[in-house]
C-alpha cells in the first residue's frame, strides 16, 4: 500500500503524530520548515532531526513529488507543466508571468493555475479537461506539490493561485480546503487568502458550504451564459443546478462572505449576443460581482470559435453601460480555462498510440 505523503499533513496533525512518539512539541515546526521554507527533497536532508525521527518519518510517510513530463513556454511567457503522479496519471499546472495579468489589468503577481482532479466529470463544452472523463480526486499533497514543483522548475516565486486547472475544485472540497490550509499557513507556503481564487462551474450546495468557511479566499463562478437555455448548451451542470438555484447559492455566499466574480468565455454565435450582455449585467448587479470576459480559445476536437474583436468590445460596452465592473482579456496565450487539459490529452493519446501501434 502507498504511504501517505508528508505534505498532506497540517501542522497540528503532524504535531499530534509526533507527540504520540514522545517527540518535543517544536519538532513539527522543524519539519514543516524543511518542507516549505528550505524545500528539501528527502527526510535525510533534515539534518537537525535525530536519526531515529528521520527513520520514523521515512517509514511512515512518502516524499515523492510529481515527475515533470513536459514544460512548454519560456520564462517571460505563460509556462505549462505536465506532471506524472505516483500512480501514472497526468495533470497540468500553468504559471502566468507577472505582467500582463490574468484579468486585463497589469499585475506584478506570478500566478499559478492549479489542478484539483485527474480529468473532470462536468464536461463543460469549451474545455479539454473533461473530454476523457473523470479519474479521481487529487489528494492535498498532490495539490500542494504542484506549487512546489512549478516553483522549483521555473525558479520563480508564486504569489497568486487560481484553482482553475483540471477538475472541478468544489467536487473535491475537503481535500482542496486541506491543501489551502497548507498553502495559506505561515508555517506552509504563506500565500495570503486574498491571493487564492477558487473557480467553480456552479456547484450550488458546495458554494453554500464555502460561505461558512472562515478563510477569505476569492470565488470565481464560471457563468458563460446568462439564461438557462444558453448556459445549458455550454455547461451540462446547469441542468442539475440551474441559474435560479446557482444564483440563490451565490446570494447566500455574498451575504456571508466577501465578493465573488463571474467568468464568462465569449463564444461566437453562442453566448455573445446583446441580449446575453444585458442579462449578464443584471445578474452581476444583483451580486455586486465583477465580470471577467475571456475570448474563447480553440480546442482541438471542439467546433466553436471566438467572436470578432468588435463583438467582444461591444459586449464589454453593454456591460459597462449598465455600470458593471468588467474586464476583457486581450492578451493571447493566457486562455487558461479553455486551454487547460489539452497538453495532457495530447500526451495521453500519443502514449496510447505508442502502446497499441496500428
Ligand atoms: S471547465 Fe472546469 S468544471 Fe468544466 S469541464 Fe473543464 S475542468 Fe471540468
Amino acid at each position: 500500500m502507498l504511504k501517505p505523503s508528508i505534505k498532506s499533513l497540517l501542522l497540528d496533525e503532524l504535531a499530534h503524530q509526533l507527540a504520540l512518539r514522545g517527540e518535543p512539541s517544536y519538532r513539527a515546526r522543524q519539519i514543516t520548515g524543511w518542507l516549505y521554507k528550505k524545500r528539501v527533497d528527502s527526510f535525510a536532508a533534515m539534518t537537525d532531526l535525530p536519526a531515529s525521527t528521520r527513520a520514523y518519518l521515512a517509514e511512515q510517510f512518502s516524499f515523492v513529488g510529481p515527475e515533470v513530463v513536459r514544460v512548454l513556454g519560456s520564462k517571460d511567457t505563460t509556462q505549462k507543466f505536465l506532471f506524472r503522479l505516483a500512480d501514472g496519471n497526468l495533470i497540468e499546472s500553468v504559471l502566468i508571468p507577472a505582467s500582463p495579468a490574468l484579468y486585463g489589468e497589469a499585475s506584478d503577481r506570478r500566478t499559478a493555475c492549479i489542478s484539483t482532479q485527474v480529468g473532470c466529470a462536468y464536461g463543460c463544452k469549451f474545455c479539454a479537461s473533461g473530454l476523457d472523463g473523470f479519474s479521481r480526486n487529487l489528494d492535498p499533497a498532490e495539490i500542494v506539490d504542484q506549487l512546489l514543483a512549478v516553483e522549483a522548475n521555473s525558479g520563480q516565486k508564486i504569489d497568486n493561485i487560481v484553482f482553475m486547472g483540471m477538475g472541478e475544485p468544489l467536487a473535491n472540497l475537503t481535500y482542496l480546503l486541506h491543501a489551502i490550509g497548507i498553502i495559506n499557513a505561515p508555517w506552509g507556503l504563506e500565500i495570503g487568502a486574498r491571493h487564492i481564487t477558487i473557480s467553480t462551474s456552479g456547484l450550488a450546495p458546495q458554494i453554500r458550504k464555502l460561505a461558512t468557511e472562515p478563510t477569505q479566499f476569492r470565488l470565481a463562478i464560471s457563468l458563460h451564459g446568462a439564461t438557462d437555455a444558453v448556459r445549458s448548451q455550454i455547461m451540462p451542470v446547469n441542468r442539475k443546478y440551474n441559474l435560479a438555484t446557482l444564483l440563490e447559492a451565490c446570494d447566500y455566499y455574498v451575504a456571508r462572505k466577501k465578493r465573488l466574480m463571474f467568468e464568462y468565455i465569449l463564444i461566437a454565435g453562442i453566448n455573445d449576443t446583446d441580449e446575453q450582455a444585458h442579462k449578464l449585467a443584471k445578474l452581476a448587479a444583483r451580486l455586486s460581482a465583477k465580470i471577467n470576459l475571456i475570448p474563447y480559445n480553440t480546442v482541438e476536437g471542439l467546433e466553436w470559435s471566438r467572436p470578432s474583436r468588435n463583438r467582444q468590445e461591444s459586449f464589454l460596452r453593454i456591460l459597462r453601460d449598465h455600470g458593471a465592473v468588467a474586464t476583457l482579456r486581450r492578451e493571447k496565450g493566457h486562455d487558461i480555462n479553455a486551454a487547460c487539459g489539452q497538453l495532457r490529452l495530447q500526451t495521453r493519446r500519443a502514449e496510447r498510440k505508442e502502446r497499441s501501434p496500428a
